[in-house]
């Protein structure tokens, strides 16, 4: 089997390499992928550095090209991509297609950011001076990926990261090479110079480790669990560094007496089990208020038994397998500890076989949970999900905003007056009406508050505030 290769300084290089398996079948394997050493990332991070100077003075013409030309490969590619993203991470054919397709118009997005570069020319106070603020490269930027979102989070991160004009070393997850390897190669056949990007694939422990150890990685953007955030934030202070953490969630939805009761279910249904609930901006806890909480509870029922759990590639799966046996350990344990918690469980719960050996868990619902229950507070990241039951919408709210985390809320309700106080009072960086807490546009911020993220927002005209740094200069007239 041919060995995917990591990028150094504009080489494939690398022997050693690990499988990458198919989680809805452990039979297959998607490819070999390199494993990296750190001397590998200290290659790596001295190839950025010393193409820095070089890249963070291209023209913008030259960085809109090849943006471009990446996010047309990705699209004009969607379809191959979609199914290696869904053979490597376990999502449905629909959701990985849909995430290659968000790839792309990401990469459009940052394409078009790189022509409208800008600073500002104000007077200074004192006469006869001028002063101008722009945004200049950070410098060599490390990118540390989770595997939830396998294409997605690395286009968000690199595109901006290029567009301007910084030099990147790129560590995906161990568990899912094969899309960031893919996107590396089209950028580098794309007419990136050396060095500009370079991956290197292979464990956190090892190359993301060296990574965060470096004093010349200037900035690192990370995306993943919050207790790996806590390492990379450390040893950032230590360098001096700058650093973003995108990390966990324990999202909310509250559902309200007067609901739309299907529009509550649908978006209770995609937030809590689509992508195998395995997405930051999940809910897991759904805060309905008494009127409803025996009619939606019925519903989400009636529609968790409609859902197909199987294979990711196969036509008419609605969940595909779990990404490993480790997360789905978690899962497993996280299902009895709300047992044994006294939370009643409401559907699923089991691990089930299917035609092809994989990691498959039924859709599972707690109800009669309270807030305090571990199952409440913890990030499960599986498809289970606990039903709070609140006595009126203060209760909700307040409910709603008793978690050490605050990526998405939503509410689902056809009150203008609950939905705009449920706006402006959710301790949340992203609220939604009406939807689903996942799925966010890729042109707007993306981040949370409390202990879910940590820097500035991404995505966006907001990403210039991580990959740029601000020079204010004064010229006497
Ligand atoms: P991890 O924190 O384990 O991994 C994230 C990345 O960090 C991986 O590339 C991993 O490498 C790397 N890593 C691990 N150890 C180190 C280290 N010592 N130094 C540097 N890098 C290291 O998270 P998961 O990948 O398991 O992702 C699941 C978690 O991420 C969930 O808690 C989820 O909520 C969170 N997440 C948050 C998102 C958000 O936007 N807020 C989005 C997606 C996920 P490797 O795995 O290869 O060893």
């Amino acid at each position: 089997m041919t060995i995917y290769q990591n990028l150094i300084a504009g080489e494939w290089v690398g022997s050693n390499a690990t499988k990458n398996i198919n989680p809805s079948d452990t039979n297959e394997v998607v490819g070999l992928y390199a494993d990296g050493s750190a001397d590998d990332t200290r290659n790596a991070i001295a190839a950025a550095k010393a193409a820095f100077p070089a890249w963070s003075r291209s023209g913008i013409w030259e960085r809109h090209v090849i943006l471009k030309k990446t996010g047309d490969e990705i699209m004009a590619r969607k379809d191959e991509l979609g199914a290696l993203l869904a053979r490597e991470e376990g999502k449905t054919l629909p959701e990985a297609t849909g995430e290659v397709i968000r790839a792309s118009q990401i990469f459009e997005f940052f394409a078009g950011e790189a022509l409208r570069l800008a600073g500002e020319v104000i007077p200074s106070v004192r006469p006869n001076i001028g002063v101008e603020i722009t945004r200049e490269a950070l410098g060599v930027i490390g990118i540390i990926t989770p595997w939830n979102f396998p294409i997605a989070i690395p286009a968000w991160k690199i595109a901006p990261a290029l567009c301007y004009g910084n030099t990147i070393v790129f560590k995906p997850a161990e568990l899912v090479p094969a899309c960031s390897w893919a996107i590396v190669d089209i950028l580098n056949r794309a007419g990136l110079p050396k060095g500009v990007l370079n991956l290197v694939m292979g464990k956190g422990s090892v190359v993301g480790q060296a990574m965060l150890e470096s004093p010349d990685v200037h900035g690192i953007t990370f995306t993943g669990s919050t207790g790996t955030g806590r390492r990379v934030a450390a040893a950032s202070i230590e360098h001096n560094r700058k650093f973003q953490l995108e990390m966990g969630g324990k999202n909310p939805m509250v559902v309200l007496d007067d609901a739309d009761l299907n529009v509550a279910v649908e978006a209770a249904a995609n937030s809590g089990f689509f992508s195998t609930g395995q997405r930051c901006t999940a809910s897991s806890r759904l805060i309905v208020t008494e009127g409803i909480h025996d009619k939606f509870v019925a519903a989400l029922t009636d529609k968790l038994k409609t859902l197909v759990v199987d294979n990711a590639l196969k036509a008419g799966t609605h969940i595909g397998p779990v990404v490993d046996e480790r997360q789905l350990k978690t899962d497993t344990d996280y299902i009895e500890i709300g047992k044994s918690e006294g939370a009643k469980l409401a559907f699923g719960g089991e691990v089930i076989s299917r035609d092809t050996p994989g990691f498959y868990l039924q859709p599972t619902l707690f109800t009669e949970a309270t807030n305090q229950m571990r199952i409440s507070r913890e990030e499960i990241f599986g498809p289970v999900v606990s039903v709070i039951r609140a006595k009126d919408y203060d209760e909700a709210l307040a409910i709603a905003n008793d978690t050490p985390f605050g990526l998405s809320a939503g509410i689902a309700t056809t009150s203008l007056k609950h939905a705009t106080h449920f706006k402006r009072n959710s301790e949340a960086g992203m609220v939604m009406v009406n939807l689903p807490t996942a799925g966010v546009d890729f042109h707007v911020p993306f981040g949370g508050r409390k202990g879910s993220s940590y820097g500035p927002r991404e995505q966006g005209k907001y990403a210039a505030e991580f990959y740029t740094t601000v020079k204010t200069a004064y010229t006497l007239a």
